[in-house]
């Protein structure tokens, strides 16, 4: 089974998506042929965006930030080629410096993005790119050019790259959800009409074009200081020095006009204050997460230990620490930074999904299933859940229960190590041939 067809599969989905009829481009008046309506948009971004929440650890529990955030996406917003879309905008947790958007108006800025930016305009120009990818529908057009066959399907084939699912493997389960898979991965070409918008919509809501020259020069350094950090953004938003001159040239002649207006700095770190109180237990988290890339396990927890010495009661500081003592197999160790985590934030999923993983390691089964059950209510429509929660029946040798949920998992996905593992059993069980 390939990828297209697996698309067909995906319930509900894979009809609408190839549907292909005439619209106009919102950006140009154009008629052009797209892949997907408008209603798919929305349907795709409420179907995916709440993953990529979890994965990088919830959204911010900081009520004013993100309301700040979504003051300065709306403003612009408003203003865009498309203002009927249903704009959400707010910051998440995650330590790596990233900001996007999906296609229905879903747009998010990670703490670690947010920490630094240094004005009210520079925001304005990571908001404002964001909304150009939507408003040009890019997602639409990538998924046109078949380049985000594996988004559609991203949460159904995470889990097929991870490893065969043996007890010591089973941390690995987590770490594979995501990675940037639910992520448009931009051209240069979209990435040069997003700037092109962002800076339109910036001029137009007030804000100096100029923040656009200070957010692409922040980048730059920061890919130079912490380049893991920078590795997900420049990814999927493939950054170039031309970026860099085109958008001084326009500055120059189209926005000359709304040029050396002062920056709005003073406001920024108002609204930004909490956040930048977790600067040095933030800092540590990033050293921690590049040692836990290149399985540096011992020097990651230094790091996490420390920031938790700074700041104790942070959700992803919690978790990361829990997934490090998971990767150093001692998930006895994992499980008080989880429950920590869930007491903090218990409508986060993430935490959930781990302590059901630690029981796994622990081999306690039952304990497992209703984590995994309680990470379904919290976070519905992960496959990954599905395969773990039919693991878990059948190590509890609730071999109809186990069957029931392979089976689904399989009417998912069919490729990788879970797939097989899930269709031996079926067969040995004599359910499938
Ligand atoms: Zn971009």
């Amino acid at each position: 089974m390939n990828r297209r067809d697996f698309i067909w599969t995906l319930p509900g989905l894979g009809a609408s998506i190839w549907l292909t009829g005439c619209a106009t481009d919102p950006v140009t008046g154009k008629k052009t042929m797209v892949m997907m309506g408008k209603e798919q948009e929305i349907a795709l971004d409420k179907q995916h965006s709440p993953h990529q929440f979890s994965e990088d650890y919830g959204v911010s529990q900081d009520a004013a930030l993100n309301q700040y955030v979504a003051g300065v996406g709306n403003r612009m917003s408003g203003r865009s080629h498309r203002p009927d879309m249903p704009y959400r905008f707010q910051a998440v947790n995650a330590n790596y410096v990233n900001a996007y958007a999906f296609p229905g108006g879903t747009i998010a800025a990670t703490r670690g993005i947010l920490l630094e930016v240094e004005s009210e305009d520079e925001l304005a120009a990571l908001m404002g790119h964001e909304i150009g990818h939507v408003n040009a529908r890019h997602f639409a057009e990538r998924q046109a050019q078949g380049t985000l066959l594996e988004i559609v399907a991203a949460t159904a084939t995470v889990a097929a790259a991870s490893k065969k699912p043996q007890y010591g493997e089973l941390a690995q389960l987590i770490g594979s959800v995501g990675g940037g898979a639910l992520l448009a991965h931009y051209s240069r070409e979209n990435e040069r009409e997003a700037d092109a918008l962002g800076l339109e919509y910036m001029n137009k809501a007030g804000y100096n074009p100029e923040g656009m020259v200070d957010l692409m020069d922040m980048l730059n350094s920061q890919s130079k200081s912490k380049p893991n950090a920078l590795e997900l953004m420049f990814a999927t938003h493939p950054m170039s020095s031309e970026r860099l001159a085109n958008t001084k040239q326009v500055l120059q002649t189209a926005y000359r006009d709304s040029t050396g207006k002062p920056r709005q700095k003073e406001r920024y770190m108002d609204h930004t204050a909490r956040v930048r109180a977790l600067r040095p237990a933030i800092a540590e988290q990033q050293k921690g997460e590049a040692m836990l890339n290149q399985k540096k396990l011992e020097a990651a927890e230094g790091h996490f230990r420390q920031a938790l010495t700074l700041a104790p009661d942070d959700y992803p500081g919690l978790v990361l620490m829990a997934k490090t003592q998971m990767a150093m197999k001692k998930p006895q160790e994992a499980q008080p930074y989880l429950a920590r985590a869930k007491a903090i934030y218990p409508t986060e999923a993430q935490a959930s999904q781990l302590t059901g993983v630690s029981y796994l390691q622990l081999r306690q089964p039952d304990k497992a299933l209703s984590a995994f059950q309680e990470y379904d209510r919290l976070l519905p429509g992960n496959p990954n859940t599905t395969f773990l929660k039919g693991f878990s029946l059948e190590q509890m040798q609730n071999r109809r229960g186990a069957a029931d949920e392979y089976y689904r998992y399989l009417q998912m996905t069919r490729q990788g190590n879970q797939a097989k593992h899930a269709h031996s059993r079926l067969q040995a069980w004599g359910m499938v041939k």
